[in-house]
């Protein structure tokens, strides 16, 4: 096929992919990136020669093309194998996580455990009436002791709502099959007979210098080989006409620019793409647009001696007593964030943009942060040298119970008038999902412009497979990288041309 010029919005790891993949076939490309940082939620973000994430972010995948794409990128000794281990803390103590029967029993005492299992007996006989929502489904499976010290606090306080406004689906995909009852019998068989559930993670890949560093090794790839990706520059219009889009508005210091574009990759998230059609899509379409919701993220980074790290990369927190819901050890991670026998911890708090928090200043959340360290025991606020604060807005596209039908409702209109526009990625297709997922839609989409497949890309992930956990054969001789604790793309049925 001739060349073609695509616009790609956003330098995150779906459209950094598109383009990568565009630019080794010899397409025109163009990336615009609102920011000054590639990455987009899979930054690394430096401050003071600090480097920290926007969350953990490691790299596993069960798709060989995403990996390979990895090792294309990265130099090998780049890219690290880094132990895995995380654990809860709950009232002064610290539990494995994931949960382990035996273990949790004997974290919480011999009272304590006794009246979570009665709990659970009394929950078998009487099960909850609505297992449609979270509380339900878990307190079904756990028992409602079990639940509230274990399950709703976290819940809570990621979604920032009732655990009972929660939808069931969200437990069902990160909890799979498991129940007490299966907890403990895989905690009392011997190893060679847990046929349900297999062994856990316990390591993962990771660059040495954070998520980042694969994505500006990417950047520079996809310019060396001709493709542009331009930073600070804003996409405020899709333009569209006669059933195609046929370029892109954006926004830089110096003024308004369009890009023509044969075709527009778009990882933006899915409600903006829809708000900036132009002309503008029906009004079920930006009602649609308006009814998606997302949960926001802040991380304050806080340095301290190198006495205060503990193993783990990260720990849940789920004393309600504080507001920070994970602790992120960047020292763990890997040993290049770190210097001067100090480490980096991530106190990460789940917000809402605009709310309390999110508008509090950087030095009353590094404040909040260091009492809150003191308050679990962690580290004496005194001890904190240095404080850094990130706002990521748009972290968590929001499963509600109409999410579906809004992300239908912009599919389907964006298909009817521009099916050159191609939504990727995360908030791209308002998926709660991994790099991996992200990378697999962009580089689907691009066999797709490139005419080498019919794929549908909304199908990508649809048999949601949370690996924290594997079943069958897989998991009596699967290597630990096969599962990482989040749920994995798997490849919709191909539909080829031929
Ligand atoms: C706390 C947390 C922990 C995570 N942990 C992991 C993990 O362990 N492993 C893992 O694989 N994944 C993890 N993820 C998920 C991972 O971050 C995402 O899957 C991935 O970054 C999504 O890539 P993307 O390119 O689709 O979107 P994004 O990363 O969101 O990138 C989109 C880009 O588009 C840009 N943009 C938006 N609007 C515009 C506009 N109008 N004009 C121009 N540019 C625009 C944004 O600035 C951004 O750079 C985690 C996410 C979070 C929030």
């Amino acid at each position: 096929m001739s060349a073609t010029c695509t616009v790609v919005i956003g330098a995150g790891p779906a459209g950094l992919t598109a383009a990568y993949e565009l630019v080794k076939a010899g397409q025109g490309v163009v990336v615009l990136e609102e920011s000054d940082t590639v990455g987009g939620l899979s930054q690394t973000v430096e401050r003071d020669g600090w480097r920290f994430d926007i969350g953990g972010h490691r790299f596993f995948t069960k798709v060989p093309e995403v990996e390979a794409l990895w090792h294309d990128i990265l130099p090998p000794e780049d890219f690290l194998m880094r132990p895995r281990m995380s654990r809860i803390y709950y009232n002064g103590a610290f539990f494995d996580y994931p949960l382990k029967a035996m273990n949790a029993l004997r974290g919480l005492g011999v009272a304590e455990a006794a009246r979570c299992v009665l709990s659970y007996a009394i929950t078998r006989i009487h099960p909850p009436k609505d297992q449609t929502t979270f509380e339900g489904w878990v307190a079904a499976r756990f028992g409602w002791r079990l639940y509230r010290i274990f399950f709703k606090t976290y819940t809570e306080k990621v979604w920032g709502m009732e655990a009972t406004e929660i939808q069931a689906d969200w437990a069902a995909q990160r909890i799979k099959n498991l129940n007490l009852m299966t907890a403990a019998r895989r905690a009392v068989l011997p190893r060679r007979n847990r046929k349900d559930v297999a062994s856990l993670i316990e390591e993962f890949q990771y660059p040495k210098y954070g998520p980042g560093l694969m994505w500006e090794h990417c950047r520079s790839r996809v310019e060396e080989l001709g493709g542009e990706v331009r930073m600070r520059t804003a996409v405020s219009a899709v333009r569209h006409q006669e059933g195609r889009a046929i370029g892109v508005t954006a926004t830089t210091e110096g003024g308004m620019r369009v890009y023509e574009a044969d075709h527009v990759v778009s990882s933006m998230p899915l409600s903006t793409l829809a708000k900036v059609m132009d002309p503008p899509a029906p009004t079920h379409v930006q009602e649609a647009a308006d009814g998606l919701r997302y949960r926001d993220f802040l991380t304050v980074a806080l340095v301290v001696p190198q006495r205060f790290s503990f193993p783990d990369n990260w720990i849940y927190i789920h004393s309600p007593s504080v507001k920070v819901g994970r602790i992120q050890n960047f020292g763990s991670w890997s040993p290049y964030l770190v210097k001067n026998d100090r480490t980096c911890l991530g106190l990460e708090y789940f917000v809402n943009e605009g709310d309390e928090l999110w508008n509090d200043s950087d030095d009353e959340l590094i404040a909040l942060a260091k009492r809150e360290l003191g308050a679990l025991g962690l580290v004496q606020p005194d001890a904190v040298e240095a404080g850094y604060v990130v706002r990521m807005p748009k972290a968590y596209p929001v499963y509600d119970a109409d999410y579906k039908g809004h992300v239908e409702a912009i599919r389907a209109w964006l298909a009817e008038v521009a099916p050159n526009v191609h939504p990727v990625g995360r908030n791209g297709m308002h998926k709660y999902n991994n790099q991996d997922h992200s990378m697999l839609t962009a580089m689907l989409t691009v066999q797709n412009i490139l005419g080498n497949g019919r794929h549908d890309i909304w199908r990508v992930n649809v048999e949601d497979d949370y690996h924290e956990e594997q079943t069958g054969k897989a998991a009596a001789g699967g290597s630990a990288r096969e599962g990482a604790g989040r749920e994995a793309p798997l490849h919709p049925r191909r539909q080829t041309a031929a």
